[in-house]
């Protein structure tokens, strides 16, 4: 989608710190990183949101968990956990409008998060 961050960082108009890519999303290291290791995963489709998402469409969110579960291992993250977050909308933090899951782990996180 034209103007949209996440599509630019898909398809490589941005770059951004690839860290997993398969033809149907992306990951990559978050700018901000608010803990040791912090990776977004993104589908390379364009969804403003989870809302976005129609019901035949879910399979690409456990393709995403599948994903996520990889890159946790090959972090280094799966034996002390990890947490994937999905902020939706202004209310749930959200503030790229472009659906994405964070991968956050290497440090113990608090609940619940602000
Ligand atoms: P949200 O607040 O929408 O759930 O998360 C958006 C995330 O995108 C934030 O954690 C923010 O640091 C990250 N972010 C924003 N702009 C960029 C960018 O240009 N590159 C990367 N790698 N991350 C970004
Ligand atoms: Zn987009």
């Amino acid at each position: 989608m034209e103007g949209c961050l996440f599509c630019q960082i898909a398809n490589k108009k941005l770059k951004s710190e690839y860290v997993y890519e398969d033809e149907k999303v992306i990951a990559f290291k978050d700018v901000d990183p608010q803990a040791p290791v912090h990776i977004l995963i993104i589908p390379k489709t364009h969804y403003s949101s989870i809302l976005d998402v129609a019901d035949e469409e879910m399979g690409i969110i456990s393709h995403i968990h599948k994903v996520a579960k990889k890159i946790a291992k090959d972090m280094g993250v799966d034996e002390k956990g990890f947490r994937l977050i999905n902020n939706c909308g202004e209310e749930g933090g959200q503030s790229v409008p472009h659906l994405h899951f964070h991968l956050l782990g290497g440090r113990l996180l608090g609940w619940p998060p602000g």
